[in-house]
């Protein structure tokens, strides 16, 4: 008698999500000969693979963090191709330029991982698409009920405000934010209001021209110089307060755009502008919801969102339920893809 072992569609391995039956992985950890990437922040887009695959508009921005001679294949959102016996296509994540959630189908089960993603507007990049699927793998770092983004929040007018007010005083603003995306998206929603340009760090300057290459309307920016600054906006990571840079600064205040901000969680800084790359805790849930999927596996901070699908009647499991060795056959067992 044959025993018939089944082995999901997407599992976890110690090298990340692991597609077996397209034998590619999604966002390794480590190198490996196939890696799907979602976006090209430094969690998700690692050195050393030998092929990525990833949207046409983040290729650049993939080639800049892990290097120009890697080889890469692009695909716009919403193209299905073939790895292996899987249908594959990436769809908007609304999280950076280029960001794409999964989509992944074999005999019509069809599975999701989404990257990072976010339903807020955000004028750098694609908005987010839902996609259905039977099962979603869900990224969850704001995932507890008390992350709740407050909606249609004009962040250009606030921070432009700040400046404003802080140049009226001869003191330069220093805006913090990480450098890929948070910058870049800050500087397409002061597009519309700045006037004059933004000082940028230099680690910013490269990845800010990936997206002007990429049709993205940008505030007019200078990469900072050495010298003295008065009534600036400054946009630069919070290392610029430790490595020479303050003989330049003058008097200033801090701000720093980030969802950790919420819940005025920023006594270190002068302002917190709660500017979340990542979905909230309604938008999990509404994402879910929209996906149809029956089941949910979630990375990230598993918890609470876990708990809450499970009570709406959902399966719901942290990631680490996909573990690989979970559906490893026994002996005298053949392996079987669903
Ligand atoms: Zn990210
Ligand atoms: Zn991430």
């Amino acid at each position: 008698m044959l025993f018939l072992h089944k082995i999901p569609l997407i599992t976890w391995t110690p090298k990340g999500l692991y597609c077996t039956a397209g034998d590619f992985y999604i966002d390794p950890h480590r190198a490996v000969d196939l890696a799907v990437v979602t976006h090209a922040h430094s969690d998700h887009a690692r050195r050393g693979s030998k092929k990525y695959i990833c949207v046409d508009s983040g290729a650049e921005l993939l080639k800049t963090r892990l290097g120009k001679k890697i080889e890469v294949e692009t695909y716009r959102y919403g193209e299905t191709f073939q790895l292996g016996k899987v249908k594959v296509s990436l769809h908007s994540a609304g999280h950076i330029l280029g960001s794409a959630q999964v989509r992944v189908e074999l005999d019509g089960e069809v599975w999701v991982a989404s990257g990072d993603y976010k339903r807020d507007h955000d004028p750098s990049c694609d908005p987010f698409e839902s996609v259905a699927c039977d099962t979603f793998i869900t990224e969850a770092t704001f995932g507890t009920p008390k992350f709740v983004w407050q909606k249609n929040i004009n962040h250009g007018q606030m921070i432009h405000d700040w400046w404003i007010n802080n140049e009226k005083k001869g003191i330069n603003s220093i805006l913090f934010g990480y450098s890929l995306g948070k910058a870049q998206r800050i500087l397409a929603e002061l597009h519309a209001y700045a006037h004059k340009p933004v000082l940028i760090h230099s680690t910013i300057h490269e990845l800010t021209e990936c997206y002007r290459r990429q049709d993205r309307n940008m505030a007019p920016t200078e990469i900072m110089s050495e010298k003295n600054l008065t009534g600036e906006l400054i946009l630069a990571p919070p290392s610029i307060l430790t490595d020479g840079w303050t003989p330049y600064l003058g008097s200033y205040k801090t701000a720093f755009a980030s969802g950790w901000m919420q819940n005025s969680n920023w006594n270190r800084y002068d302002r917190g502008f709660v500017m979340s790359d990542h979905a909230d805790w309604n938008d999990l849930n509404q994402t879910i919801k929209e996906s149809g999927a029956r089941r949910v596996y979630v990375q990230h901070r598993d918890g609470a969102l876990v708990r809450h699908l499970k009570k709406e009647g959902l399966e719901a499991y942290p990631i680490a339920d996909l573990d690989i060795e979970l559906f490893m056959p026994k002996s005298g067992e053949n392996l079987v893809l669903i």
